[in-house]
């Protein structure tokens, strides 16, 4: 399914980019004045913006469609901003907003997607068909909700749907903001293949470094295209500011950005290398979640007055680890090796907590 009638914008892939939230009017025109000249056709900025606690920066709210406006008057850009109240649809749509974007607080929320639903089901079809509407993922990572939203939205008569992976809300410390769960995404193409799907590297890595290298991710395995966050001064940014990244460096990374051509010889080795990739990240995670394991066993040492290091157990440990990973193909040494590497650092972090440097 196309997006847009403008065909220089169905083009892969297809970028949207602005500041997380809009903050002044000056700070929406210099970003956009710079995005334009970048060859950024489609303009995002958040009006409304859902915080986690309250005494955030919530977004300026009304007033800020007007600049909205002014952007696209000015640059041509299209405009995109997001919405999670009836209040928000009839705001944006009345304001001439282009494409409006569910955030993924809310789309994990049914009765919310369904007061936007029936506000978008209220205008005329052919009003309808001239918005764009993307979905985020629910935060959670729950495919069905995430089809649920898209199914409420399609159902209130848009026929212009995209979907956003922006990754998912988790626990603890990750490399990760928002950790993707590719599969969830690419089980959605699996479902719906001519559904776009666009991917959000700026709340999925939560920093402005990890933005290039997720994006040529999304692109390897197929994504149509990209949402990034731009500010014209990041560091004085009043939400995100870690994670965005001037419009000069935007422009830099697009122009990394490779676009394989699915018909070449290397695709198959771009698959097998995102494998990889993913294997890497799971073998990270599984490795940090050994680590608070092992954190937790600290303390109970601590707590019980025993010694870090016990060589009973690390003997018995290493020697059945060694056994299991020879049957699986590998070499001792290499087993080995990785295992003294790990039980290395779980003692250095017993260490803390028991000489209490740091209690968690
Ligand atoms: C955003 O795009 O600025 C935003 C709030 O995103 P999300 O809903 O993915 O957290
Ligand atoms: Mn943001």
């Amino acid at each position: 399914m196309k997006l847009f009638n403008d065909d220089t914008l169905n083009n892969r892939p297809l970028v949207l980019a602005g500041p997380c939230s809009a903050e002044s009017e000056q700070q929406m025109l210099d970003t956009a004045r710079a995005l334009a000249a970048a060859g950024i056709k489609i303009f995002r900025a958040g009006v409304w913006k859902p915080r986690t606690k309250p005494g955030g920066f919530e977004g300026i709210g009304t007033p800020a469609l007007e600049w909205l406006a002014k952007v696209k008057q000015e640059t041509g850009m299209l405009t995109a901003t997001e919405v999670a109240t009836e209040r928000h649809v009839r705001q944006a749509v009345d304001s001439g907003v282009d494409v409006l974007w569910i955030g993924a607080r809310t789309s994990a929320n049914p009765f919310a997607v369904q007061e936007i639903a029936d506000a978008l089901a209220s205008y005329p079809q052919e009003r309808r068909d001239s918005l764009v509407v993307l979905v985020k993922n629910p935060v959670n990572p729950d495919l069905e909700l995430w089809i649920g939203a898209m199914e409420r939205i399609s159902r209130a008569g848009i026929t212009r749907l995209g979907a956003i992976h922006r990754g998912f809300s988790s626990y603890g410390k990750h490399i990760y903001r928002n950790p993707p769960k590719w599969r969830i995404p690419i089980e959605l193409h699996r479902r719906l293949p001519d559904l776009p799907i666009i991917c959000d590297p700026s709340h999925i890595g939560g920093k402005r470094e990890l933005i290039g290298p997720l994006s040529q991710q999304a692109l390897d395995m197929g994504f149509d295209g990209l949402i990034i966050e731009s500010h014209c001064n990041p560091a004085c940014a009043l939400s995100d500011k870690d994670q965005q990244v001037t419009p000069d460096v935007l422009a830099y990374i697009l122009n990394t950005l490779v676009l394989r051509d699915s018909n070449s010889t290397t695709e198959s080795l771009g698959l097998l290398r995102q494998q990889i990739d993913r294997l890497d990240d799971e073998l990270l995670e599984i490795l940090a979640k050994r680590m608070r394991v092992a954190r937790d066993i600290g303390r109970y040492k601590r707590e019980n007055g025993m010694p870090v290091v016990q060589p009973g157990r690390y003997n018995s440990l290493m020697h059945n680890r060694v056994t299991v990973g020879e049957a699986m193909g590998m070499s001792a040494e290499f087993v080995g090796s990785v295992l003294a590497a790990i039980h290395e650092e779980s003692v250095r972090q017993q260490l803390e907590i028991c000489n209490g440097e740091k209690a968690d």
